[in-house]
């Protein structure tokens, strides 16, 4: 399915071609750089708080019979405008409206095409007089946007939003932004593994890496008391080798230091950890259970918006073992309300068994972590999540939700639109993101929900 595609139009210097810059993304306003390319249409590949489009600049077009539409402006306006599904039409919010404005206005009032007005240049007060004129050009509400400064882009997501959610691409989710499954593939996983004195960190670290053993030393975002090694998995079932980057946190500084000591520095270990690793995996001991520290860590890891994953070690000479893995899942799910149902394993660092699995669900959760979710499919859930629950409505007032959009990847962050979101309880937000975890395959993922009142 093709993408959608919105055309920018407006009288020279309102800021089309910095809109269209800011709404490609660095990467391909490269195009910028060959010479003549203003002169003709630049398309780009926008890509909007979730939306996707294709967007062409027609500035470059207006120098000749700048003033006077029915000129060649009008006739490029006219061929661009056929195959649009929306125009913005850009007005300078500094300046005011022109009478050269007015006439574009005049010209799109007859489109059949749906027009979005945009009052650029409307970052602080300067902007106020030129956004007010343009309420009454009849072509809807404006927008006011500052493409330099980047500000109003959630705005403008929300006037496109219902144009173009029908016309997004279909239900595949995506991975990166910017790169495909395959180079999410080829990354090495970044995993560090955490947990309090004599759990077996050390231990684990070792049979993992059998004798591969490869030290690449310490670099940007490592202490110095952490080792990464970079290691191959091979991945049982497929027989794929896999990139793994470990984290050693602990391993160098415990020889020198006593255990109290030490059992502070599970903490501050766990945040060094953080700073590097994408999934992070907390390790118990089955011998003494989820202990308070645990949880302490676990919660630090998701609040970083890493993934989290938890391993029982010692799974060997582990006493009554299916009780001990019932009681540890219901104090996680119970200690840690906001991801509920993280990955839990038994291991045995000893034995190795149940190592392949880690590393397995280790690079599962990250695919999770890493992907996006397409905003009409999304929205398509978020009006069945609202049929089957709808908002409630304190002191009598309803709470009106609007669209949702993933604006963020690793970790997954949502933007919810509405208006009163100041009073949507908690207990609301939490079944939206348990809906969203549940139903669009992020899991045990931690998602963050930022909520966006319209004014
Ligand atoms: P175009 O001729 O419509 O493509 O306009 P340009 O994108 O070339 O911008 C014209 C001028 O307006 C440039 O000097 C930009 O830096 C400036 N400009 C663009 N967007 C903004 C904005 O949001 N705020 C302000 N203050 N200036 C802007
Ligand atoms: P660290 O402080 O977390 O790095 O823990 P170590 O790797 O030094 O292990 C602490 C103790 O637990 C050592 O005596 C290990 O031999 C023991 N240990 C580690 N893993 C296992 C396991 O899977 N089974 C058993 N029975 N003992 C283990």
């Amino acid at each position: 399915m093709a993408l959608p595609q919105v055309i920018i139009i407006g009288r020279p210097n309102v800021g089309k071609s910095t809109l269209w810059n800011r709404l490609v993304g660095k990467k391909l306003a490269l195009v910028d750089d060959q010479p003549g390319v203003t002169r003709d249409r630049r398309i780009g590949e926008a890509h909007l708080l979730g939306l996707d489009f294709t967007i062409v600049d027609t500035a470059g077009w207006e120098d000749e019979d700048a003033a006077s539409l029915p000129g060649r402006m009008r006739k490029q306006t006219e061929a661009a405008l056929e195959g649009a599904d929306l125009a913005l039409f850009v007005i300078d919010a500094r300046a005011g409206l022109t009478p050269l404005d007015e006439e574009i206005a005049r010209y799109l009032r007859e489109s059949t095409v749906p027009i979005v007005v945009v009052a650029n240049k409307a970052e602080g007060k300067a902007g106020d007089h030129g956004l007010f004129e343009a309420f009454a050009l009849g072509l809807g509400d404006p927008v006011a946007l500052s493409a330099e400064h980047g500000e109003g882009l959630a705005d403008l997501f929300e006037a496109l939003l219902p144009h173009l959610e029908d016309k997004q691409p279909d239900n595949e989710f995506e991975p990166f932004d910017e790169e495909d499954e395959d180079a999410l593939n080829r990354a090495p996983l970044k995993l560090a593994i955490v947990g309090r004195p004599n759990a077996g960190k050390s231990t684990l670290i070792n049979a993992l890496l059998k004798e591969d053993r490869l030290l690449t030393g310490p670099e940007a975002g490592i202490t110095r008391d952490s080792i990464a090694v970079d290691w191959q998995w091979t991945d049982p079932d497929t027989g794929e080798e896999r990139p793994v980057r470990l984290i050693d946190t602990a391993g160098m500084r415990k020889k020198a230091l006593v255990t109290d000591k030490l059992e502070k520095l599970a903490v501050a270990d766990a945040r060094h950890a953080i700073d590097f690793a994408e999934v992070v995996v907390l390790l118990l001991d089955a011998t003494r259970g989820l202990e308070h520290q645990d949880l302490k860590i676990a919660s630090l890891v998701l609040e970083e918006g890493r993934a989290l994953i938890v391993a029982i070690n010692k799974w060997d000479v582990a006493d009554d073992a299916s009780a001990l893995f019932n009681g540890i899942r219901a104090a996680l799910d119970e200690g840690l309300a906001q991801v509920k149902g993280l990955p839990l394993l038994a291991v045995s660092a000893r034995t190795g068994k149940g190592l392949d699995q880690m590393i397995k669900a280790a690079f599962d959760v990250r695919a999770a972590w890493s992907k996006r979710v397409p905003t009409g499919l999304l929205n398509r859930w978020f009006d069945e999540a609202l049929g089957k629950n709808p908002p409630p409505a304190p002191g009598g007032k309803r709470i009106k939700l609007r669209y949702i959009t993933q604006a963020k990847i690793r970790p997954p962050g949502f933007v919810l639109f509405g208006t009163r979101l100041d009073d949507l309880p908690m207990s609301y937000q939490r079944y939206l993101v348990n809906g969203i975890r549940r139903d669009l395959g992020f899991d045990a993922v931690p998602v963050r929900l930022t909520l966006r009142s319209a004014k």
